[in-house]
């Protein structure tokens, strides 16, 4: 298709000293096939790739670029923090003003330490809940991701509340047999789970909107519900906004779940994503009784060379004062939701079964199999959905300049650049490439 293309040749000559061409796997489009792009720069909305051709960018790196690229506030800001120095390995005030800057924003966090990626942060906030329980058990969620240390790299195994099995080789069954691994939204599988192993139980870390099965939110009955369970029996409530943090609300899913169920609020919380603007940044936060028992106030070890580094809180800091200007998540969301009311109706004038969802700035879509289909709650049903489609209409939305994530169990991200030209532009690709179809 594309074998004269600088991206091809790219992607030949990368996968002789990368494996697979990729320094993240899904970056290699193995799921909807054919030639990744590689990216040779980005500019608000757009992208351009290796041989020229502009894109829309509803990927914004995953989640972190919510400001779209190269925002005017943010490079001032890593440019002149740069030229400050890269690394000092020893403390700085900005570090301390970013810590204050989120924990303002997360009112149910108290202290912040501040890591390089959402892997670490989630495996260093699972390591704290383990040691401030002194218990072993954690339990996640089929199809949530929470990076990828071992413990947390599990499926579920068969029948209910069971121990998972490792999804990775070189993760020792063992290391995995304190994880248990419960369907999303089920309520009486998360009891049937507490029942059994409560006493044991250190941890439930869950995507409160999971974005990495597409877009999937807890429904309120079931976030109650958890939220009495690990009361009751002592496990933290650890909620792992890597995507959704400062994303879907400014305060993140924890803010709206709050205003929904009084006094609700998870025990720690997990960031990276927008917090970095785009450079390696991420946290994790709790109350002080909890965060103290760090090193070095306490026995639980976690430390980085990287961590707190300059250049990454700048951005981080310019980041997120962007996004606290008066009526920035409004625009944002009502970009969104025009963006997924559009595509739908798209689909619908189409004949093409479709359904959708979307909060703040991240928004999902699936192409049921059957016409009257709901939105999908769990990963199973989200992987039931048509595979053969989604592709088609990724490639096709390609073609026609509009990037979306390759594969369709990933979300979808709207940024501040984005226009109303842009989300025309967008639902014109749309109507053409279902018309195509
Ligand atoms: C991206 C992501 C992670 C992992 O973050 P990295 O920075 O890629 O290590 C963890 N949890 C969630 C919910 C994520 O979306």
């Amino acid at each position: 298709m594309m074998a004269d293309s600088r991206n091809a040749s790219l992607f030949e000559r990368a996968r002789r000293s990368i494996p697979g061409g990729v320094n993240s796997p899904v970056r290699a489009f193995r799921a909807v096939g054919g030639t990744p792009r590689f990216i040779a720069r980005a500019d608000g909305a757009y992208l351009w790739d290796a041989d020229g051709k502009r894109y829309i960018d509803y990927i914004g790196s995953w989640g972190p670029m919510i400001l779209g690229h190269g925002h005017p506030a943010v490079l001032e800001a890593v440019q002149r923090a740069a030229t400050e120095g890269f690394s000092f390995g020893a403390p700085t005030e900005r570090e301390v003003e970013l810590a204050e800057e989120i924990l303002k924003l997360v009112p149910s966090a108290e202290q912040v330490r501040l890591v390089s990626s959402g892997t670490e942060a989630a495996m260093s906030a699972l390591r704290l809940a383990r040691g401030a329980t002194g218990r072993s058990k954690i339990v996640k969620f089929e199809g949530c991701y929470h990076g990828h240390a071992d413990a947390l790299l599990v499926k579920a195994g068969s029948g209910l509340a069971t121990f998972g099995h490792p999804t990775s080789a070189g993760v020792p069954p063992e290391v995995v047999q304190h994880t248990l691994v419960l369907t999303y939204n089920d309520v009486i599988g998360l009891e049937a789970a507490f029942d059994a192993h409560g006493a044991e139980i250190a941890c439930v870390m869950i995507e409160p909107i999971a974005g990495n099965m597409n877009f999937v939110r807890a429904s309120l009955p079931f976030m109650k519900r958890l939220r009495e369970l690990c009361t009751q029996h002592g496990a933290l409530l650890v909620f792992d906004e890597v995507m959704t943090g400062f994303r879907v609300a400014l305060g993140g899913a924890q803010s709206l779940y709050a205003q929904a169920i009084p006094g609700f609020k998870p025990d720690l919380s997990v960031f990276g994503k927008v917090i970095g603007g785009g450079m390696p940044l991420a946290a994790f936060a709790g109350p002080r009784a909890i965060m103290e028992q760090l090193a070095p106030l306490g026995p639980v070890y976690q430390a980085g060379t990287l961590s707190g580094n300059p250049v990454a809180t700048a951005c981080g800091l310019a980041t997120l004062r962007e996004i606290q200007k008066p009526g920035f998540f409004e625009a944002l969301a009502a970009s969104t939701r025009g963006l997924l009311d559009g595509l739908l109706s798209a689909a619908a004038a189409a004949g093409v079964p479709m359904v959708g969802d979307c909060e703040g700035g991240m928004f999902g879509f699936f192409f049921p199999k059957t016409a009257q289909a709901a939105l999908p709650q769990n990963y199973v049903e989200v992987m039931a959905t048509d595979g053969e489609r989604f592709n088609r209409y990724f490639h096709g939305m390609l073609d026609r300049g509009v990037y979306l994530a390759p594969a369709l169990y990933e979300a979808g991200f709207v940024s501040a650049a984005h226009t109303r030209a842009d989300i025309e532009a967008t639902l014109a690709a749309a109507q053409a490439t279902l018309a195509a179809a």
